[in-house]
């Protein structure tokens, strides 16, 4: 394994990365950029441990429901790359089982990246979003054919890749680039369906980042959160990059161009929602703690917004205990997450977040946004009249009641906020992505034989009359139907 100090070294490797304009020569000390790779160093020291045959908890593959829960429960401590790095690998295995039948030679590819990627202790990106263009065409019917990642050379021992893939998460401060179709691949569209183990320092590979990180100079009091938590997305440019053979996991095979983007949406989306569990419950508790710092508990309304953001993280919470209880296995034996809980429940997080921040600042008042700083709070001029202004009552000082302020401001109004706001709904693709997955899986069969009872007709169009009319079930009050 790694400690975090060769993890930082490993990334002055020569890739090329840029962000607000300039060129970055070395990503760990560019200001932007340093906190995405100290956050994944500290990751590093936290996992390490010496000896040849050891490896970090990222390169399991679950085999049982209890498995499953526990590596998910473990993730929710884990540094953004690393979490990335399981999804990544848990899904070429997915991949791999999905084609093993009419694809051996890539199904043992993959098995034998995963195993190298372990030995190495890298961190992966996922890189699935690509430009797309005009968004009514397809990839072939582009007007750049580049607007999607393929394929412009074939050789014996590898393809060359062309394109970009846009939005990737954490990828200047990885190793490896998980490059695969953002979707289906029609015929005519075989260079498209490509998916292949990209090195971020490989020739060709150019990263620009964007990063709500808060400017170097700015108090990291006046940002609680986003200090400590800052992320970072790259545009990556494939500039022709020669991909040899062992790296390469689809090269025009279109029955399987979606099967990967299939198999990492759900190990994507069962991490995001294990993390809106989390992010639910802060909003619970901000909403609780400021509606007590300004004296609201009691009132009526507050209670309700409060019950309400209460059903919401419940319910994230209830559909992703569901997702890995259900869960299913390969014939290896791999745990994979229940497909409509997982989307279901990705859906209803992201959907019904903004309402949820609604109510928290409905709740906290005009103060998230005018509080002014903890420095203010400790200049000798200014203090007094904050330490005046700023507390409600006993127990609830200026200094406690302006941090709670600075806390819902930096987690939902600010640069994070905004940033976290787009990111729900957006990372692991839009609404409709889940909506898709849902009709899918969900049983219609079932729901369509229940509505047929309710109108007293047969699957064959026949009209049921009198007694007839009642199925199973008999006449009378339904389980459902109240007192
Ligand atoms: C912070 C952040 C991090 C991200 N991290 C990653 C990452 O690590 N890796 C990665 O690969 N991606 C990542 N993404 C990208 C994310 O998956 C995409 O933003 C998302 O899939 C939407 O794609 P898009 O941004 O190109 O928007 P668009 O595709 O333009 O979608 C915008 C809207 O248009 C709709 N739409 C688009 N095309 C069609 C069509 N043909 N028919 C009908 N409706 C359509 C969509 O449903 C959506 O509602 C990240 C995004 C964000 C915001």
């Amino acid at each position: 394994m790694l400690t975090g100090d060769q993890y930082l070294e490993s990334l002055r490797d020569g890739r090329r990365v840029f962000i607000n304009g300039h060129s970055v020569p070395d990503v760990t000390t560019e200001p932007l950029l340093r906190g995405p790779a100290l956050a994944a160093k500290l990751g590093y020291d936290r996992h390490y441990r010496p000896g040849d045959d050891v490896h970090g908890p990222y390169f399991f593959i679950p085999t049982s429901v209890d498995e499953l829960r526990e590596t998910q429960r473990q993730q929710l401590h884990w540094d953004f790359p690393t979490i990335s790095t399981a999804a990544a690998l848990l899904m070429v295995l997915t991949a791999a089982s999905r084609m093993r039948a009419q694809h051996p030679q890539y199904a043992e590819r993959a098995l034998a990246y995963f195993e190298r990627s372990k030995r190495r202790d890298i961190r992966v990106v996922q890189g699935i979003t690509d430009a797309k263009g005009n968004r009514a065409l397809s990839p072939g019917k582009q007007d750049d054919p580049d607007l999607y990642v393929r394929i412009v050379d074939r050789a014996p021992d590898g393809v060359v890749i062309r394109g970009a893939k846009l939005h990737i998460s954490s990828a200047a401060v990885a190793h490896d680039i998980m490059v695969m179709p953002t979707k289906r691949m029609k015929a005519g569209e075989e260079d498209w369906s490509v998916a292949a183990a990209v090195p971020v320092n490989a020739p060709g590979v150019r990263i620009i980042n964007a990063s709500f990180a808060p400017r170097p100079d700015l108090d990291p009091d006046f940002y609680p959160y986003s200090s400590r938590h800052v992320m970072t997305e790259g545009l990556i440019v494939f500039d022709d990059v020669f991909v040899p053979n062992e790296r390469l996991f689809l090269a025009g095979e279109l029955e399987h161009s979606a099967t990967f983007v299939h198999s990492l949406g759900l190990w994507e989306r069962l991490g995001s929602v294990g993390s809106y569990v989390r992010l639910a419950d802060t909003l619970v508790g901000l909403a609780h703690l400021v509606a007590e710092a300004n004296g609201l508990l009691r009132v009526a309304h507050i209670k309700d917004k409060i019950a309400e953001m209460i059903v919401y993280a419940t319910l994230i919470r209830a559909a992703f205990e569901a997702a890995m209880t259900h869960a299913t296995f390969t014939p290896e034996g791999w745990a994979s997450p229940d497909e409509l809980f997982t989307n279901a429940a990705k859906y209803h997080a992201a959907a019904n977040f903004s309402t949820m921040v609604r109510n928290l600042h409905d709740i906290a008042g005009g103060s998230v946004l005018t509080a002014p700083s903890l420095r203010d709070l400790h200049n000798p001029e200014t203090a007094a009249d904050l330490r005046k202004y700023m507390r409600t009552m006993e127990g609830v000082d200026a200094g406690y009641r302006m941090r709670l302020f600075h806390a819902i401001r930096d987690f939902t109004a600010d640069a994070y906020g905004g940033w976290k706001h787009v990111t729900v709904i957006q990372a692991g693709g839009g609404l409709y992505a889940q909506k898709v997955v849902v009709t899918n899986h969900f049983d219609m069969e079932a729901a369509k034989a229940l509505a047929r009872e309710t109108a007293g007709v047969t699957a064959s169009g026949e009209v049921l009359s009198g007694l007839h009319r009642f199925g199973p079930h008999g006449y009378g009050h339904g389980a459902d139907e109240g007192a």
